[in-house]
């Protein structure tokens, strides 16, 4: 770019109290340059809607979070309900902050995201959902822009932003939670697809399994794997008598999802690992898959499972490992997230201060 249009653009910036001059630069002989940055008051909103829970976070310009919430909630109650505990978490987080306006708020969804129109489109596990306006109920609600894409999307900006993969230019980010899905970063960019969907992987069909998916095919991998999966299987392992154990913390709670599964990996139950590992087999085989397609140089799991820790990772590691090519796997690191429930509000906020910040078009 030319001096005259950086300067002009920066006008603009400066103007929309995005960017700031913080003071005199360095002296180097000649005219002395001016050090801008972004304006210290900028604060953006990242939203991340899950299957069973609602988080927000207000974020700094450099996407540091500066107040954080996490409520559990069921995305499948509706859009009213569940966009209003979201829309309540941002609002209560900037009051804390005494902040009047954000400049963005970025939302992530468990679901198929047409992103240029900012709507959920026909997303398998949340009835009510197909063509609600999100974007344009928060924009209202926060007079700001706002940009929506699916949760496993924002999860992996998040990751490239602040977590794990942050030198990494092509890599894949997994989310293991309720469903299954993948983030695809190409070259240093999100790779949407054609329609949004690239990346998901929870319905690629995997051999040895029956079962009926929410998508209404059969075999699918979130049919085997994934939390609901997981919760099915450890209810008939309890019903059955297989795992006394699973029985018992059935008894104790009520009910049996990922969790108890955890604790009864953790107490050693025979059963509970057998299950953690079957499904990590599969999984791991699926993404050898992805390994062999795409080629990437990391892979990051992330989501509600990754609670199951390192018997879920060994397997799935094992699986990539023992399927791909040599080549592929030589320099293949594959971890764990370390931002845990935060990847996706960071992500959020990554995702709107790219639009918010970009050259006009
Ligand atoms: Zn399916």
């Amino acid at each position: 770019m030319s001096r005259t249009t950086i300067g002009s653009e920066l006008g603009r910036l400066t103007a929309l109290q995005l960017v700031e001059e913080i003071g005199p630069a360095a002296s180097r002989g000649g005219r002395r340059s001016t050090v801008i940055d972004l304006a210290g008051r900028v604060r953006f909103v990242g939203v991340a809607i899950g299957a069973t829970s609602v988080s927000a976070a207000v974020t700094d310009g450099r996407l540091r979070v500066l107040a954080f919430e996490r409520t559990e909630c069921d995305v499948r109650q509706g859009p009213e309900p569940v966009l209003e505990l979201a829309m309540e978490q941002s609002r209560r987080l900037l009051l804390k902050l005494g902040v009047d306006r954000p400049m963005g708020a970025g939302i992530g969804m468990p679901g198929p995201v047409d992103f240029s129109r900012g709507i959920p489109v026909s997303p398998p596990i949340m009835p009510g959902w197909d063509g609600y306006p999100v974007r344009d109920v928060f924009g209202r609600q926060f007079d700001c822009p706002v940009v929506l894409d699916n949760d496993v999307n924002v999860m992996a900006l998040g990751e490239q932003h602040a977590g794990a993969a942050g030198t990494a230019e092509n890599f894949l980010f997994v989310k293991v939670g309720t469903g299954i899905g993948c983030g695809i970063v190409a070259r240093g960019e999100l790779y949407r697809g054609m329609d949004g969907c690239a990346g998901d992987i929870g319905h690629i069909p995997v051999a040895d399994s029956g079962e009926i998916c929410a998508c209404g095919n059969t075999g699918c991998l979130e049919a085997s794997f994934g939390g609901d999966a997981l919760a099915r299987d450890a209810l008939a392992a309890a019903r059955s008598g297989r795992s006394p154990l699973l029985g018992e913390l059935l008894a104790r709670d009520g009910t049996l999802t990922a969790a108890q599964v955890g604790e009864a990996v953790a107490a050693g139950d025979a059963t509970s690992v057998q299950l953690v590992r079957d499904g990590g087999r599969r999984m791991g085989e699926v993404l050898a898959g992805l390994v062999s397609f795409f080629n990437p140089s990391l892979i990051v799991l992330g989501g509600g499972l990754t609670l199951l820790g390192h018997v879920l990772l060994a397997e799935i590691r094992g699986a990539i490992y023992r399927r791909s090519l040599p080549l592929a796997t030589r320099n293949l690191p594959i971890m764990m997230s370390d931002l845990g429930p935060q990847a996706g509000v960071i992500g959020a906020a990554r995702l709107v201060s790219e639009e918010v910040y970009a050259f006009p078009r």
